[in-house]
């Protein structure tokens, strides 16, 4: 038997969305593990805490038990590597996601060696964005399809 094969999902989940829990669901049918790995300082202001974005995270993941989540400073290939994992997994939606990703997935092989694993958002999901969601939630329209329950709650409280 090989050893299990982990991934590491990264990202700022500010706040998570149906099209994130999408791929990690997907993602499991290919790796054993996967680690969801919440940036602490993405560069833009999050809205929610890591913590806060940690505690969403867990709870919209709690029925999956191949998952974990934790959260990170600093470089994302040098989190993969403490956390022993093969691989990073990132969405794909649309092109300009793709220019970005193969840029970034080239700079984090050149500097590690580690590859990036891509899974293309579902057609259902693929509009959702999490800039999107706090902008409809803040103008006081409906995410409810957008978002898992959990997420809906913690938006409910910090955009009443
Ligand atoms: P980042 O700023 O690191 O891209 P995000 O939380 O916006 O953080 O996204 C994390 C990952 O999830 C990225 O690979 C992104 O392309 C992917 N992603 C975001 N939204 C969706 C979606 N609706 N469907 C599929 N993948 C998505």
């Amino acid at each position: 038997m090989g050893e299990k094969c982990l991934a590491v999902y990264p990202g700022v989940f500010d706040p998570p969305t149906l099209g994130h829990l999408d791929i990690i669901r997907r993602a499991l049918a290919v790796f054993d593990e996967l680690i969801v790995a919440v940036a602490v300082n993405p560069g833009k202001a999050p809205l929610w805490t890591a913590a806060e974005r940690q505690a969403m995270l867990r709870e919209a993941t709690a029925d999956l038990d191949r998952v974990s989540v934790d959260t990170y400073e600093g470089l994302t290939v040098d989190h993969v590597r403490r956390r022993g994992a093969r691989a990073i997994l990132r969405g794909i939606r649309t092109m300009s996601d793709y220019d970005y990703e193969s840029h970034l997935a080239g700079t984090n092989r050149a500097a590690s060696g580690i590859e990036t694993v891509f899974v293309i958002a579902d057609g259902r999901y693929a509009y959702i964005t999490s800039s999107l969601v706090k902008e409809v939630a803040r103008l006081g329209g409906d995410v409810s399809a957008m978002v898992p329950p959990a997420v809906l709650e913690a938006i409910k409280k910090k955009l009443p």
